[in-house]
């Protein structure tokens, strides 16, 4: 009797041992010259030519013996030797004579069938051999045998792993001879029947025979069976075919018409039916998977309930066509590579195509991409070379020296400014004013001044005097939205809300004065002057409340959100009753970005966008307590949806809320691994708990159903999914991806800081880089410490400090990098003494956002020219990419000035990996890494780019050295990181990715970051930088430094999170806020040597 299974074959054959002969070919002989046939090979040559019964029995007696003991590694011997090969023949001598032996064509099969099942050429070998339709053949003629009719179907099932001889048994319609095979449910036979089944499956494999199989309208029957036997099964063997079933339907339904014909013969509804028996029943839930999955492929494509799938923002970008079209193009399978991530996931499963291998492209600098006569202009962008300190005399009046010290900076802003708001009336000409070089933009030769001195007038009481609720208001703390100041509404608004200025002013001063104030480095009122100057497409009229009030990182950590088991096949299965039943289902429009005039229940949820950084382009209820959620795409493109931020109200408390932010485009998400969206409640912002935290449950990411509102480009969207139980009634509430930071933010935040710094020690200077396409300006800080004095020697070490390029947030989605700037600017202008090393040792020169207009407009990628910024560095346009042609221009004056920074870093955010870490640049990496043959024996490389992440990797809880790397490659050449590398040639240049999940090592394992946590990592950036200094009066430091580095990787969570008191956002303490010592502080005197030199622990 001869059982058949993947990976179960017994012969229970009489044969004598031959184990001898076997171990005489054991490995060592794989490699023996072909001259010197072995064993096997003489058994394998008999069998094709033995005459007689006998003898061939006897050969696959001991071929099976042989093959059932050990591990696979003999049957792949015994194909090296032919022995597919040998089979085949054998079979096609015996199964040609007009009355086949049996006795010996069962072995013969079953062998083939083993052996077949680990050669993955055997479909080819078989149809050289003309097996295969011989094999059809006998099947045809045993369809009353089931062991032998078995045997030929397991072969069958074997030699369909090639295309084209499952096609050319299909032609021969062995399709249907199979498909007739397959009865109604039965006792009888099973085996038979799965082989059957099976091998119809494994036929499938082809686009050919899943057309004719759909054509023949087999789906229908295979539906009908697979409800006969899902329903009679009573036994193991039952559901085995069901599964079987289940695979063959999985296959017929690669085709649209399969999916088609699937639904409309009613198998959604059969599945939905067959699948809720199943999880009542223990026996039968592995068919749950299975079918839930092919429920979920064939959901109809629903189209987004869009008219366009392009951005509701469209800006008329200089010297491009009015109106751009919908692009009817294909997949631009580039673009949707250029992302970090996805790119990073390429590289991981060895696409090592992409490293640069060019060894000229690796070491030659390339010629600049402008003239030298281009670069003087920059000078200004350096302040403190120019800088006479003058107040230094004064140094008992340090207040008035600041004000005048800045005063010029602001006006430049202020300058800067009014172009932008003039130019945004009229955009045509705003184009030129774009092209300004970062000097003509502090001194306006038009000259705005009425217009200037006007909007000087309106200090911060003017301001608030404006400030006003919005038309939705509704509840108690309806003062979530905030009117920003008349420069930046709509006319038609103000007639009719001026009435109520004073009231709500009054009302916001209250509320401010009773709650307000209480976030370090944060001004409310601050903010909303910030926000009334910032240019936006929509001319943005309300503040979202969590950015006006501020934000405290919550006390504590938040640990990531454990995964509930099968939550994704509960959602959709969900999804699939959404398509079977309109009982409870809803479906109303109940927010649209571009229609106000949506009218919605009274008891359903209310949602709004039209903010910073806000990009809810629609919301859909679709059960009593379920809204489907669709993201705008970036401004002027109809793509990279991922950020979100929204305000929703109206909320019952208590009661969870599903949410589906259905157009979400990356093909996985941190959200399946832990990562939960941020929310902010007012109710409890205004209860003393101003706090964006991690929260909700049931969160999955899946692919779905829904197809672009137009059917072009994209097919595949998918479905992020959770659920939230707000805490109050009608409560304000804002949802988003990530923390958010505002361009306003920024400004606001910039402010406070040059008021909070000692001027005397402090030299902070703000400067407008250039404007940006929308006419908002780019700021760009110089921090270092001002002179002891004035005399030679001070300020000869002063205009000799080596310089730090930081910048940040070119990537709107990625707010995390804001918070890590955040982190590093309030670090680098507080009190501490590493700090005052920092200062005195570097001249830092940061561009905290590097893409203002796409932040403001709540993109994701882009900015407003549809371009991701940080691909065009290698030849940046200045009027389409001001932004990077200015940075570029100011590290091209650096060097030209002979002060190429030491270090330069683009923050970043990273939504597929978790914790923080480093790309940077190496020659010899990258050569070693793509296996190329260059011999880099003789190359010369400078290992000082590892000194910063190995450092980091001691410093910060958050770093991860293991998942830095140094890996030049092709798709990132015009990179910041990159460019910087080669064409600045500036060693240490680095890409920083912050997760916006959490850290799966160190002693934040298992831990969502927070804005605490993201902006600890900026300050421990910055400690990372005495490690590269050369400086002796920074020793010191570096010994304060020590004693930050604390053991944290060896520590684990059992230990309890290091530091539970909220730290708030003023991380100015430095060594003070370490954590509390660990056992580590009890051994001894610490290593005090510098950091760089010591070796990586991991
Ligand atoms: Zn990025």
């Amino acid at each position: 009797m001869f059982r058949y299974g993947q990976s179960n074959f017994t012969w229970n054959g009489t044969l004598r041992e031959l184990e001898g002969s076997w171990t005489e070919r054991g490995r060592p002989r794989m490699t023996a010259s072909p001259s010197s046939s072995s064993g096997l090979e003489v058994l394998l040559s008999t069998l094709q030519n033995a005459g007689d019964v006998e003898s061939t029995l006897n050969i696959l007696n001991v071929l099976d013996e042989l093959l059932s003991a050990g591990t696979d590694r003999r049957i792949h011997y015994m194909i090296s030797k032919g022995g597919s090969e040998a089979l085949l023949t054998a079979l096609v001598n015996t199964g040609r004579s007009f009355s086949p032996n049996y006795t010996l064509l069962l072995p013969l099969l079953h062998l083939l069938a083993k052996v077949g099942h680990r050669d993955r050429r055997i479909g080819v070998k078989a149809e050289d051999a003309g097996a295969a339709l011989l094999t059809l053949n006998l099947l045809r003629h045993n369809v009353k045998h089931a062991g032998r009719a078995a045997a030929c179907l397991w072969v069958i099932q074997v030699f369909s792993s090639s295309v084209s001889t499952a096609n050319l048994i299909g032609a021969n319609h062995g399709l249907d001879d199979i498909y007739r095979l397959i009865p109604q449910y039965t006792t009888k036979h099973l085996h038979a029947i799965k082989a059957a089944i099976d091998a119809f499956a494994a036929l499938l494999c082809t686009k050919a025979n899943v057309c004719s199989v759909v054509s023949k309208g087999y789906i229908s029957g295979l539906l009908r069976l697979y409800e006969d036997w899902h329903c009679k099964q009573t036994q193991h063997a039952d559901v085995a075919i069901c599964h079987s079933l289940l695979r063959c339907l999985h296959k017929v339904t690669h085709s649209t018409a399969g999916r088609q014909a699937f639904v409309s013969q009613g198998g959604i509804r059969l599945l939905y039916g067959t699948t809720q028996t199943c999880l009542l029943s223990k026996g039968l839930e592995s068919l749950v998977e299975p079918s839930v999955q092919l429920m979920r492929k064939c959901l109809p494509k629903t189209p987004l309930p869009l008219t366009s799938d392009r951005s509701a923002y469209t800006f008329l970008v200089p010297g491009r066509p009015d109106v751009v079209p919908d692009m009817d193009v294909e997949p631009d399978e580039n673009s949707e590579e250029s992302d970090d991530e996805e790119a990073e996931d390429n590289k991981d499963a060895d696409f090592d195509d992409d490293l640069e291998t060019d060894l000229n492209k690796l070491r030659i600098r390339p010629d600049p991409d402008r003239p030298k006569e281009l670069l003087p202009q920059y000078s200004c962008l350096c302040p403190e070379l120019s800088h006479d300190f003058q107040e230094l005399g004064l140094s008992s009046e340090p207040e008035e020296s600041s004000t005048s010290s800045s005063s010029s900076d602001e006006e430049a802003v202020l300058l800067s400014d009014l172009r932008v708001h003039s130019s945004n009336r009229d955009r045509g000409s705003s184009s030129a004013s774009h092209q300004s070089s970062p000097s003509s933009l502090e001194t306006d030769p038009e000259g705005h001044a009425p217009a200037a001195a006007q909007l000087e007038a309106l200090d911060f009481h003017s301001h608030s005097s404006i400030l006003s609720t919005s038309p939705g208001f509704r509840t108690g703390v309806g003062q979530a939205r905030v009117e920003a100041p008349v420069g930046q509404r709509r006319e038609d608004q103000d007639e009719e809300e001026d009435a109520d200025d004073s009231h709500h002013r009054t009302m916001i001063d209250r509320l401010l004065e009773r709650h307000g104030s209480c976030i370090p480095h944060h001004e409310p009122k601050l903010y909303c002057a910030a926000a009334a100057k910032t240019n936006s497409i929509p001319g943005f009229s309300i503040l979202a409340f969590p950015d006006f009030w501020g934000h405290l990182p919550p006390p504590g950590h938040e640990p990531m959100s454990p995964r509930k088991p099968n939550i994704q096949r509960q959602k959709v299965f969900e999804d699939a009753q959404r398509f079977l039943t309109t009982d409870g289902i809803i479906n109303q429009v109940v927010f649209d970005l571009e229609d106000s005039s949506i009218q919605c229940p009274s008891d359903s949820l209310r949602f709004y966008s039209k903010f910073e950084c806000g990009n809810l382009r629609k919301a859909v209820q679709v059960r009593k307590y379920e809204y489907d959620l669709i993201l705008n795409a970036d401004a002027n493109t109809s793509q990279h949806t991922q950020w979100f931020y929204c305000e929703v109200s109206n909320m019952v408390a208590d009661v969870p809320y599903r949410f589906n932010v259905i157009n979400c485009e990356k093909s996985n998400s941190q959200f399946n691994y832990g990562m939960q969206p941020v929310l902010y409640s007012v109710r409890e912002a205004l209860e003393g708990r101003p706090h964006w935290v991690r929260t909700g449950t049931d969160i999955c990411y899946f692919r779905n159903h829904f197809c672009p509102a137009r059917g072009r480009r994209r097919t595949t969207f998918y479905t992020l999914t959770f659920s939230i139980s707000f805490k109050h009634n009608e409560d304000v509430c804002y949802l988003a991806y990530h923390y958010p930071y505002t361009y306003s933010a920024l400004k606001a935040h910039l402010k406070v800081l040059q008021k909070s710094v000692d001027p005397a020690k402090v030299f902070f200077q703000q400067q407008v880089l250039c404007g940006t396409l929308a006419g908002n300006p780019c700021p760009m800080v110089t921090i270092t410490a001002c002179p002891a004095s004035r005399g030679w020697k001070d300020m000869h070490q002063l205009r000799n400090r080596p310089c730090i390029v930081l910048t940040g947030r070119v990537h709107p989605g990625e707010s995390n990098a804001s918070w890590v700037m955040k982190g590093t600017l309030e670090f680098l202008c507080s009190t501490d003494p590493v700090a005052q090393s920092l200062r005195e040792a570097f001249v830092f020169k940061l561009i905290p956002m590097l893409n203002p207009d796409g932040v403001i407009n709540g993109t994701n990628r882009c900015d407003l020219n549809s371009e991701d910024l940080n691909r065009q560095w290698c030849k940046p346009d200045p009027v389409l990419s001001p932004t990077i042609y200015h940075t570029k221009g100011l590290l091209y004056y650096l060097n030209s000035i002979g002060r190429t920074p030491l270090v330069f870093c683009d923050y970043h955010g990273h939504s597929r990996k978790k914790n923080v870490f480093l790309y940077g640049c190496s020659v010899k990496e990258t050569l070693w890494q793509s296996g190329s043959a260059v011999n880099t024996v003789g190359l010369k490389e400078d290992p000082g780019y590892r000194t910063i992440p190995k450092t980091l990797d001691r410093l910060a809880p958050a770093f991860s050295f293991n998942s830095c790397n140094y890996l030049v490659e092709k798709s990132r050449s015009s990179t910041a990181r990159v460019v910087v590398w080669r064409e600045m040639g500036v060693l240490r240049s680095y890409t920083m990715e912050s997760t916006h999940n959490g850290c799966d090592q160190g002693i934040y394992k298992g831990l969502q970051m927070g804005t605490r946590e993201l902006q600890e990592m900026g300050v421990k950036f910055c400690h990372s930088l005495l490690s590269v200094t050369k400086d002796v009066k920074t020793l010191y430091s570096q010994r304060l430094i020590s004693h930050v580095g604390l053991d944290h990787k060896s520590h684990n969570l059992s230990q309890g999170p290091r530091d539970t008191a909220p730290l708030g956002p003023n991380l100015s303490q430095g060594p003070r806020d370490t954590p509390p010592p660990g056992p580590s502080l009890s051994q001894g005197p610490r290593d005090t040597a510098p950091l760089g030199q010591r070796g990586h622990r991991r």
